[in-house]
């Protein structure tokens, strides 16, 4: 079995995100980028199935500019045994990767597709569950533990109650949680070792999908300036403040 494992590049969660002066975006000259964290997530738990015996090979893809193979050589040298980049210039929407993923599937017949739950750039929570729609098959998302057997996956899913579990036919979508593992970190040798593995250049062109509008970023603004806080005298002085604000 193959696993599919779609890496977004993004601005590193460290890094304090800026708005461009003209709102137009946010500023990513200069800026450290990474693998989008829930993505290091779903590599490393397909990494560990593939440890188990339980797969033979993982690729990660990543769709964008030339920038993202440097996210595509750190996913090999984590231990990915192949990359794919599917070259765009323009950054693609939810719906757009879900179609370019799904000509992924027909080039690949991957066993899971594990994407992150979310990519921490857009925020938008929705490639997973477009792709199990488009290739018309089951989805796990939110995972936050993956046990396979007989061609089936059993899914610990993190919902607002608790965990959900449930059982799935593969091929399927997962989608990882913060909870599902604790990535590996990469060492100096695995990243000479990634120079050598393969990474094919795809032209979105190539590949027939049509990059459709979804929606139009319409403006960016830095969310609103903290007011300062005020010292109160007295647990009474606090609860009354609380009561003015209509906090309590
Ligand atoms: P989103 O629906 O945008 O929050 O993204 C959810 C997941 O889709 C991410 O965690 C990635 O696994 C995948 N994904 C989104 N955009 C890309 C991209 N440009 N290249 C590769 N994978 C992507």
């Amino acid at each position: 079995m193959k696993i599919l494992v779609p890496i977004k590049r993004v601005v590193d969660y460290n890094v304090r995100v800026r708005v461009k002066s003209d709102g137009s975006g946010v500023e990513t000259e200069g800026v450290k980028m990474s693998i989008n964290p829930f993505d290091e997530i779903a590599l490393e738990e397909a990494l560990r199935i593939r440890e188990r015996g339980e797969a033979e090979e993982v690729i990660v893809a990543s769709i964008g500019g030339t920038d993202v193979q440097q996210q595509l050589r750190t996913g090999l040298a984590m231990g990915a045994d192949r990359a794919i980049h599917v070259e765009t210039e323009t950054a693609p929407q939810p719906l757009t990767v879900a179609r370019i993923l799904l000509k992924l599937i027909e080039r690949e017949s991957p066993g899971i597709v594990f994407l992150g739950k979310q990519a921490i750039d857009d925020d938008c929570n929705q490639t997973a569950q477009m792709l199990a729609a488009l290739w018309d098959r089951p989805q796990a998302t939110f995972a936050s533990r993956v046990e396979l057997a007989d061609g089936k996956a059993t899914v610990a899913r993190e919902v607002d109650a608790g965990l959900e579990t449930i059982e799935i036919e593969l091929p399927a979508v997962m989608s990882s949680d913060l909870r599902l593992n604790e990535p590996r970190f990469v060492k100096l040798p695995d990243i000479m070792k990634a120079k050598r593995k393969p990474l094919d250049v795809i032209a979105i062109a190539d590949l027939g999908v049509e990059q459709g509008a979804g929606f139009e970023m319409l403006a960016f603004e830095p969310p609103p300036k903290r007011g300062g806080g005020k010292v109160v005298g007295s647990v009474a002085e606090l609860v009354d403040e609380l009561k003015n604000r209509g906090l309590l």
